[in-house]
């Protein structure tokens, strides 16, 4: 992308975020979903930014569309959310790995505002091992015919189309093989319910569906049959980064927030900014974004050069072991960002009214979802021991 192609993106970035804060805050203390997330990311043209141009996307590399994330989600980690959903595991997969039919269809609609998207891998009985899952697919004629539920699904009931997994045998059955699917959610044979009971991310959709003999075209498949694990497993990657891009936002505000509020807060008889315990949090604080900022650089780099050489397994290896070191350190390093903000902004701090307070509620949900701590450690520790043979899944 050119430069100028770049700034412009940042630019429309910019304003979408100044013309959402004030919708997003008013929300959020409602606690009600905040619908201008979507819609004025239509107005300022950034609901595709790194989709190619010719799908209506604006084409954005890695590392820039890194940023973009970053700055959204200093929003708050709903809005970002959203486009994670929409667009790192929602256009992503189908960029990746779908036809050219299916880049026409779902990609340009996407890109302006006309499909929602969001990626339905997890089930009640399916989190870190997708393998475990239940849904399953039969082929009727010229379509498939999808049963099973997917649960903690990011724009799950907002979406107009979902890349759904889901399986070809018998459940339990050894050998059997995952396929992805993109799914349209009209009808009844779809049925969606949008979950509540979270401590945080109020404005953004998470859900739940259930597919019952759910009708899907045949030429609705993405990528080839059984192929659907490859296709979760690359996706995640573009999903981790897109946490760990936003996580860096998290950090950004947080260092914005207690800076400002450190140096107009008055305790004994000077700004707390100049006390020294203070400072220790200040510094924290700003040591944990330079260097998530550093470790999202070089992730977002090694993801791209993955993408130029779509068969180098190498290359994949690097990136897929990169991004979960950054999605690991950035969500680590967000959640204790906030928590200082908090400290830093005192009694305050403890307040969905004040921005540390909502950051800290809805960072810590990146050091779960698009895979835990636990799994990104486990895919961290078995590169550095040599590779295949030392995961510890098997
Ligand atoms: C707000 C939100 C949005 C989400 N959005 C999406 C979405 O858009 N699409 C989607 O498909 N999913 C989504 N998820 C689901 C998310 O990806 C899963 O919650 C996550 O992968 C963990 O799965 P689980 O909740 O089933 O936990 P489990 O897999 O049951 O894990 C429970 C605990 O056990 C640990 N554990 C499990 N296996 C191992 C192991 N082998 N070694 C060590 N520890 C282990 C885990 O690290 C964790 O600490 C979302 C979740 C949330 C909360």
């Amino acid at each position: 992308m050119t430069p100028e192609a770049r700034a412009a993106v940042m630019a429309d970035v910019e304003a979408y975020c100044q013309e959402l804060r004030p919708i997003e805050e008013l929300c959020y203390v409602e606690r009600k979903p905040n619908p201008a997330i979507a819609d004025l990311a239509r107005k300022h043209n950034i609901l595709g930014i790194p989709v190619p141009t010719k799908y209506g996307g604006r084409g954005a590399d890695s590392l820039t569309y890194a940023r973009c994330l970053a700055r959204i989600n200093r929003e708050g980690t709903g809005p970002r959310t959203f486009f994670s959903g929409q667009t790192s595991i929602g256009q992503y997969p189908i960029l990746r790995y779908g036809n050219d039919a299916q880049k026409d269809k779902y990609l340009t609609a996407s890109c302006k505002g006309h499909c929602t998207l969001a990626f339905g891998l997890t089930e009640p009985d399916a989190g870190s091992n997708p393998l475990e899952g239940t849904t399953t697919f039969r082929k009727d004629g010229g379509r498939y015919l999808l049963n099973g539920v997917k649960y903690l699904i990011s724009n799950g009931s907002i979406a107009d189309a979902v890349i759904v997994f889901a399986f070809d045998k018998e459940i339990g059955t050894p050998g059997r093989r995952m396929s992805a699917f993109i799914v349209e959610t009209k009808g009844a044979t779809f049925e969606k319910e949008a979950l509540h009971s979270k401590p945080g991310m109020y404005t953004a959709d998470t859900a739940m569906f259930q597919l019952n003999d759910h009708p899907v075209p045949a030429e609705n498949l993405l990528g080839e049959l059984g192929n659907g694990f490859r296709i979760a497993m690359g996706t995640l990657i573009s999903g981790r980064l897109s946490v760990a891009s936003g996580c860096l936002g998290v950090i950004e505000d947080c260092l914005h927030e207690v800076c400002e509020y450190g140096k107009a807060r008055m305790q004994h008889g000077k700004p707390i900014a100049k006390h020294q315990l203070v400072q220790d949090h200040i510094a924290t604080i700003e040591i944990m974004r330079a260097t998530a900022d550093a470790m999202i650089e070089r992730a977002a780099l090694a993801k791209e050069a993955s993408e130029q050489n779509p068969g180098d397994k190498g290359l994949l290896a690097d990136a897929d072991y990169k991004v979960a070191q950054a999605k690991y350190w950035a969500s680590n390093a967000a959640w204790q960002a906030a928590d200082r903000a908090v400290q830093v902004f005192g009694g305050r701090g403890w307040s969905e009214l004040y921005r540390p307070g909502r950051h800290l509620q809805d960072v810590r949900v990146c050091r779960i979802y698009e895979g835990t701590d636990e799994i990104m450690k486990l895919k961290i520790a078995s590169k550095v021991l040599g590779g295949k043979e030392w995961e510890a899944f098997a």
